[in-house]
């Protein structure tokens, strides 16, 4: 016996329905590519969306062929997307910020037949355009007044739309159908696709609506800063219509300066992004002395929110934080960090704890924690496991079947995530797995470590990593990127640290560095900090020297090729994609483009550290070379008379007496070498070395001032012998001259 309900299909196409019918004339308000904004409602979207449907169909596009969007958020992207879905088509965002070769490689893989694109990407699809020969269209978001023939046969998508009807009938169609494709973003190997159904999406959708979760309603405005090819805006771009909440779609301009113009003007009440984001409003607030009068939520994730940045939202702003886990094999919604009755009843600062964790699952998520043999781990808040994650919008699969089975005999999934529960049932991650540090058998957390030191004021980024110890294996190293213009020492970082983190987690070094690279989501890519830091060797006293060989010997070989096309039977072979040689950035590609994190495709390509940082590398070195013979001179002196006190050297002839000569001429020489030094430090940045330069210098003045005066002394006729080496005797060795 079955229920007696009515089978309604959980298809993605009824969310934009119900928009246009109950929320018709609530606005979507989008930052064009073009510049202006573009007013618009629920109502024209729906409409426009399905002669998009139109121009599908028209093109030959049929229920599972992929259609690719190259595109920022936008209300054209939007209709697009429901345009797509709602003919059973699957919706491909891409990720502009991936290189030109890891498009090539997705495109071919999904074998995308139609490709949406704003202009500002034609030049790196005219770059490609003939690796991608599965698409056979590609449609420029533009009007017929601003289309330019940059891509051969491209069509433009206003005319196309114009000459389209709006009669289309969306759904029909089972709901366990795909939907989207999302693909990883390859920080672990070949990029995977997840393929949504609209089964699953609905799902993820009714339950991110919850009060608990995004809990954004009608009379929300809602700014999703994160794309939508970002594990579809977090879900947003589904549970924004659905609510009929005031959509503020921010196209390509996510500095700080644009997303406060559009939260204030547009008086967004909740908005969604990663903690650069954030980090760069809260920077340009703090530069303009502006205010968030309507703003009342914030959802972050995608990385750890760091603890400064929700005192700031709380303290200066007064608006809330969500802290939110998840990943693109999630929908991607996995954890929020919304507090239940017992730690609502908190103060606070004991609530601050719980926000800062990954938190808890919503309905339809369920969680474990295993350790490598594959037992189950207590919920005791400080038992690292590996994070297992299961529900009806978790990855069953992914597309082609890559990875091949990827659930355990419970239907988990793996997340790669490190992680504790609480008895409050709050997750927090502790590392990726690949960057958790082992030491001495146990594991160190380098997120914990590294969102600490990102609080301290003079720190713009840090980040941690594991690096060979002779005998803990592996110990953690604190790179920091200071903010601009500042100063600061290794050991104020450490005594910030002290009392945060147990005292075997505090980092074996700190190194300044004037670049902690990104990924093309915005998080640390710590496998590019690894590379950097490959020939790096812990300052381990005497184990330092022995610790540098082995550490080359033992280096993780390079890992494989990402792009390797194994799968890939008919499609042209993509470009290989270097893993340890920076790639050559193309003429055209997307090196120029804006990207939500201030970064551009250009910062996430250097494999190697930049030239001026070997030049300071460089420069470390020579300094301590001059430190050296600066201090020759008077060890010499100091060692001779030394020697002589004891009667090693009797007197003042043979080697005590030579050296004694030489010890003035190492001292003009240190001055040269000193002020080469300062010279170099001029060159390659005053900030690092300029201080150490002109001690050295001052050092070499002084010792040269030293023996300038002695021999003055020696020449005054009281003295019988005019040698300076002599005198140097008298001054140090009395005995020796008696
Ligand atoms: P990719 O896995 O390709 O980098 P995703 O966007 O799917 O791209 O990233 C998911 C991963 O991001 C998670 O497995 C987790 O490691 C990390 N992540 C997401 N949200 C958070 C968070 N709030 N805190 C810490 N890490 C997070």
């Amino acid at each position: 016996m079955q229920g007696r309900m009515q089978d309604w299909p959980l298809t993605v196409d009824r969310i934009l329905d119900h928009a246009a019918s109950w929320h018709g004339d609530r606005e979507i308000v989008s930052r064009s590519v073009e510049g202006p904004i573009v007013r618009t409602t629920y109502g024209e979207v729906h409409k426009r969306a399905k002669r998009v449907s139109n121009v599908l169909k028209a093109l030959g596009v049929v229920q599972g062929d992929r259609v690719a969007t190259l595109a920022w958020n936008t209300a054209r992207h939007l209709e697009t997307w429901y345009g797509i879905m709602g003919i059973g088509a699957v919706c491909h965002t891409l990720n502009p910020r991936l290189f030109a070769e890891q498009l090539v490689y997705i495109i071919n893989h999904a074998e995308d037949k139609v490709l949406f694109t704003d202009m500002t990407f034609l030049p790196i699809l005219n770059q490609i355009r003939s690796q991608i020969p599965t698409v056979k269209h590609i449609i420029v978001f533009a009007g017929t007044d601003r289309m330019t023939d940059e891509v051969p046969g491209a069509l433009c998508y206003e005319a196309l739309v114009e000459e389209s009807s709006e009669n289309c009938v969306w759904g029909g169609f089972d709901e366990n159908m795909p939907a989207g494709l999302c693909y990883t973003s390859g920080t672990t190997g070949n990029p995977k696709g997840v393929l949504y159904s609209h089964r699953s999406n609905f799902l993820h959708t009714l339950v991110t609506m919850g009060a608990d979760v995004l809990g954004i309603g009608a009379c929300d405005t809602v700014l999703p800063v994160v794309p939508m090819f970002h594990a579809n805006a977090w879900g947003v771009a589904f549970s924004a219509p659905a609510v009929g909440a005031k959509l503020v779609m921010p196209g390509q301009k996510l500095d700080g300066a644009s997303i406060h113009e559009l939260l204030e003007t547009e008086q967004v009440t909740f908005s969604a992004a990663v903690p650069t984001v954030w980090q760069m409003l809260l920077n340009h607030l703090r530069e303009t002395k502006g205010t968030l009068s309507t703003l009342k939520r914030v959802v972050i994730g995608g990385s750890a929110v760091p603890e400064a940045i929700v005192r700031a939202f709380r303290d200066e702003y007064g608006v809330s934080v969500t802290h939110a886990w998840g990943m693109t094999e999630t929908s991607p919604l996995g954890t929020q960090a919304t507090p239940n009755h017992i730690i609502a009843a908190m103060s606070a600062e004991d609530q601050l704890k719980y926000q800062l964790k990954q938190g808890r699952p919503p309905l339809a998520i369920d969680l474990k924690l295993e350790d490598d043999d594959g037992k189950l781990l207590p919920r005791d808040g400080h038992t690292f496991g590996k994070l297992m994650v299961k529900g009806p919008f978790v990855v069953g699969e992914y597309f082609r079947g890559d990875g091949g089975d990827i659930l355990d005999k419970d239907g988990f999934f793996d997340t790669g995530d490190v992680a504790t529960l609480d008895s409050n049932g709050f997750m927090q991650i502790t590392d990726r797995s690949k960057d958790v540090i082992k030491s001495g058998g146990e594991w160190i957390s380098s997120i914990e470590i590294e969102n600490i030191a990102a609080g301290h004021p003079k720190a713009d980024l840090a980040a941690v990593i594991g690096v060979f110890h002779p005998k803990w294996d592996e110990r953690p190293l604190l790179l920091v990127k200071l903010k601009a213009g500042v100063e600061a020492t290794k050991e104020e970082f450490l005594k910030f640290l002290e009392g945060k983190i147990a005292k075997w987690w505090t980092p074996d070094d700190v190194v300044f560095v004037d670049d902690i690279p990104l990924g093309a989501t915005g998080k640390i890519d710590k496998k590019l900090i690894r590379q950097r830091m490959a020939d790096y060797v812990l300052p381990t006293g005497a184990a330092a020297a022995a610790a540098a060989t082995v550490t080359k010997a033992l280096a993780a070989p390079p890992e494989p090729r990402i792009y390797a096309p194994e799968s890939l039977v008919e499609a042209p072979a993509p470009v290989a994609f270097p893993d340890l040689e920076p790639t050559p950035a193309p003429e055209t590609d997307l090196a120029s483009l804006p990207s939500p994190e201030g970064l551009t495709a250009a910062d996430f390509r250097s494999a190697s550290p930049p030239a001026h940082q070997a030049k300071r590398a460089w420069l470390g070195s020579y300094l301590n070379f001059a430190l050296g013979l600066a201090l020759v001179p008077a060890s010499i002196i100091l060692g001779v008379a030394a020697f002589t006190q004891l009667g090693v050297i009797s007197n003042v002839r043979g080697l005590g007496l030579n050296l004694l000569h030489l010890a003035p001429l190492m001292a003009q020489a240190s001055l040269v070498t000193a002020a080469l030094g300062v010279i170099g430090a001029l060159v390659a940045g005053f900030r690092r070395h300029g201080m150490r330069a002109l001690l050295i210098l001052a050092l070499a003045f002084a010792t040269v001032g030293f023996f300038a005066w002695a021999s003055q002394v020696l020449s005054r006729p009281a003295a019988a012998v005019v040698q300076p080496a002599e005198v140097r005797l008298d001054l140090t060795a009395p005995q020796a001259n008696r």
